[in-house]
C-alpha cells in the first residue's frame, strides 16, 4: 500500500519545509498547501498522488512535446470518477491552477502546468465494446490505439486521429479528424454520451436526452466544461483491411502533384481519405506524396485510385490491402513521445492556384530541410452538418494545412521556431479559421472569433458548468456574464 501514495519521507520533507507545499492559483498567484491537505488528498484516492521529488515525478510530468518543460505541484493519477470528483473539489476549494491530461499531446502543453495540479487520467483507459448496439464506452484517459484495437476486434470502427498514441480525450473534445472522418464524421460527431465531472464536482451525463446542451458543447468545445471520465461512441461496420499506402513523386514535381491533389481530392468519394505531405527519403531525396486510405470495397478502390497512379508513375507506391490498425500506427515512430515539435496550421476552403503558389514559394524560401508541409483532408460527412449542429465551427473547411518542424536537439529550438513562423506568415491569410486542437500560444486570443457563431452559446454553457473558469488550460471560453 505504501507505494500507492507519496512516500512517508516525502511527506516528511513537506513537514520539514514548515509543513507546506508551494503552489499556484488559477490566476498565477502564489499559494501554499498544508501537509494535512496533501495527506488528505493522497489517502482518499484510489489512484496515486505524485509530488516533486518522488522517483517517478520526472516521468509523470513529461508530455508528448519535449519543448514543454513544466513542473506541477501535484500530479493526481486518477483511477476512477470518484478520484476525479475528489481532486476537482480539492482544486476548486483552493483555487489551484488545474490541468487535465489524457494523452498529453497538446502542442502547447495545456495538459500540464507550473505549480498547479494535474488531473492525470492515464490510469483510466478501459474500452468496452457492445457489438450488438455498435457502441463503445471509453474511459477518459484512453489512447486512440486502445479504442481502435477494441473496436476493430469486432469489425467495427469510429473516427480516431492518425497517430495511435494520441489521447481520445483531447482529440475528441476538440473535434477529431481522422482517416475515416469523411465517411463517418468527426470523432466528436460520433459521441453518443459523455460522463463529465463539472467544476462543482458533480458527475453529470451529457447525451441527446440528458443535458443535451452540454453534449453540444463537448462536441468541439474542448475541455472547457469539466473532466470527461468516459465517452460513448457510435461504431460503424468496416472491413478490417483497407486499401492504403503512399503515392509519392520527387519534389521537383511539387506543383503538378499539388494540382493533382487539389483536383482529385475535391471530388473524392467519402470512402477515400487523402492526406498530402513533403518528406525526405532515408537517402535524403525530397519527395511530395499522398497517403491514401480507401475504406470500402477494394476493387472499387483500385478503380478510384487509378488516375492517381497513372499521373506519371509514382516513385513510391506502397498502396496495398493492409489492416486498418497497422495504418493507424504507421506514423507513431516519426512523431514519437518526447519529440520536439513546433507547427502552425489552419483550415482551407479549397486549394487554388494562389494557395499552391504561396506554399511552394514559402517552402522554397525556408531554410533547407527545416519545415515540412502536411495536409489533412476534411469535407465529406464532416461538412454535411450545419455549423451550429455542434460546437465544432470549421464545418466548411476541406483541408487542414500545417507547416511543421519536428526534431530532437533543444539547441535547434530557436531556429526551427523562427523558420516555421516565417514560412507560415504568407499562408495564414489564406486560411479560414484554425483547429482548436492544434494551436500556438498566439492563437489563444482568437478563440472567440474562431468559434464564430457558436461562441456566445459556448460562453453561456461555460457560465453554467464552470462559472469560475476552473478549466482554463484549453482553448478557453470565457464564462458569459450572468444577467
Ligand atoms: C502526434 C500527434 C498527432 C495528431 N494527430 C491528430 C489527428 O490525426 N487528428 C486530430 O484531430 N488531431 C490530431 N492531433 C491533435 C490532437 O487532437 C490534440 O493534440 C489533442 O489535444 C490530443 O489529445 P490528448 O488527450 O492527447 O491531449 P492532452 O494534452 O492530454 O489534452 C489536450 C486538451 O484536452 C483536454 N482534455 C484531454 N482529455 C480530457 C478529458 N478527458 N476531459 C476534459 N478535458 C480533457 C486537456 O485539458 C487539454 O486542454 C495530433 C497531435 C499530435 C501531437
Amino acid at each position: 500500500m505504501a507505494a500507492l501514495w507519496p512516500s512517508r519521507s516525502l511527506l516528511a520533507q513537506v513537514a520539514a519545509a514548515g509543513g507546506e507545499l508551494a503552489a499556484k492559483t488559477l490566476t498565477g498567484g502564489a499559494t501554499t498547501l498544508t501537509l494535512a491537505d496533501v495527506e488528505a488528498l493522497a489517502s482518499g484516492l484510489r489512484g496515486r498522488l505524485i509530488l516533486p521529488g518522488q522517483a517517478d515525478y520526472e516521468g509523470a510530468r513529461r508530455v508528448w512535446n519535449a519543448m514543454i518543460d513544466r513542473r506541477p505541484a501535484l500530479i493526481a493519477r486518477c483511477a476512477a470518477p470518484s478520484d476525479v470528483i475528489q481532486v476537482v473539489n480539492f482544486a476548486r476549494e483552493r483555487q489551484l491552477l488545474t490541468a487535465v491530461r489524457c494523452g498529453g499531446h497538446s502542442q502547447t502543453g495545456k495538459s500540464t502546468c507550473d505549480g498547479g495540479i494535474v488531473i492525470d487520467l492515464s490510469p483510466m483507459q478501459s474500452v468496452r465494446v457492445d457489438p450488438a448496439a455498435q457502441l463503445a464506452r471509453v474511459e477518459g484517459g484512453a489512447l486512440l490505439r486502445h479504442l481502435d484495437r477494441e473496436t476493430r476486434t469486432f469489425g467495427l470502427v469510429t473516427t480516431a486521429g492518425t497517430v495511435s498514441h494520441t489521447g481520445v480525450g483531447g482529440l475528441t473534445l476538440g473535434g477529431g479528424l481522422g482517416r475515416v472522418a469523411r465517411r463517418f464524421g468527426l470523432a466528436c460527431d460520433n459521441l453518443r454520451s459523455v460522463d463529465v465531472v463539472t467544476a462543482a464536482g458533480k458527475l453529470v451525463t451529457a447525451s441527446e436526452t440528458e443535458n443535451a446542451d452540454l453534449l453540444w458543447g463537448l462536441r468541439g468545445g474542448g475541455g472547457n466544461f469539466g473532466v470527461a471520465t468516459s465517452f460513448e461512441f457510435a461504431l460503424h461496420p468496416m472491413d478490417p483491411m483497407v486499401l492504403s499506402g503512399d503515392l509519392a513523386w520527387p519534389y521537383e514535381r511539387a506543383r503538378e502533384v499539388m494540382r493533382l491533389y487539389a483536383d482529385f481530392s475535391a471530388d473524392a468519394p467519402d470512402e477515400l481519405n487523402m492526406d498530402l505531405g513533403t518528406f525526405k527519403t532515408p537517402d535524403g531525396q525530397m519527395m511530395i506524396g499522398s497517403e491514401v486510405v480507401w475504406s470500402a470495397d477494394h476493387a472499387a478502390g483500385e478503380r478510384v485510385l487509378k488516375p492517381l497512379r497513372s499521373f506519371g508513375p509514382p516513385a513510391i507506391d506502397t498502396v496495398r490491402a493492409v489492416p486498418y490498425t497497422e495504418v493507424q500506427a504507421q506514423d507513431d515512430k516519426f512523431l514519437e513521445n518526447g519529440i520536439r515539435d513546433y507547427r502552425k496550421s489552419g483550415f482551407l476552403l479549397s486549394i487554388d492556384e494562389n494557395t499552391i503558389d504561396a506554399l511552394l514559394e514559402t517552402l522554397r524560401a525556408a531554410p533547407p530541410g527545416l519545415v515540412r508541409m502536411t495536409f489533412q483532408q476534411s469535407g465529406g460527412a464532416i461538412g454535411r452538418r450545419e455549423v451550429d449542429a455542434t460546437a465544432f465551427p470549421n464545418r466548411d473547411s476541406r483541408y487542414w494545412v500545417a507547416l511543421a518542424s519536428s526534431f530532437k536537439d533543444p539547441a535547434e529550438d530557436e531556429a526551427r521556431i523562427a523558420a516555421v513562423r516565417a514560412a507560415w506568415k504568407p499562408i495564414e491569410p489564406l486560411t479560414r479559421g484554425f483547429y482548436v486542437n492544434a494551436m500556438t500560444e498566439d492563437m489563444y486570443a482568437r478563440v472567440d472569433t474562431n468559434y464564430g457563431p457558436n461562441y456566445a452559446r459556448l460562453a453561456q454553457l461555460k457560465s453554467k458548468y464552470d462559472p469560475g473558469n476552473q478549466f482554463r488550460l484549453n482553448a478557453n471560453v470565457v464564462p458569459a456574464a450572468s444577467s
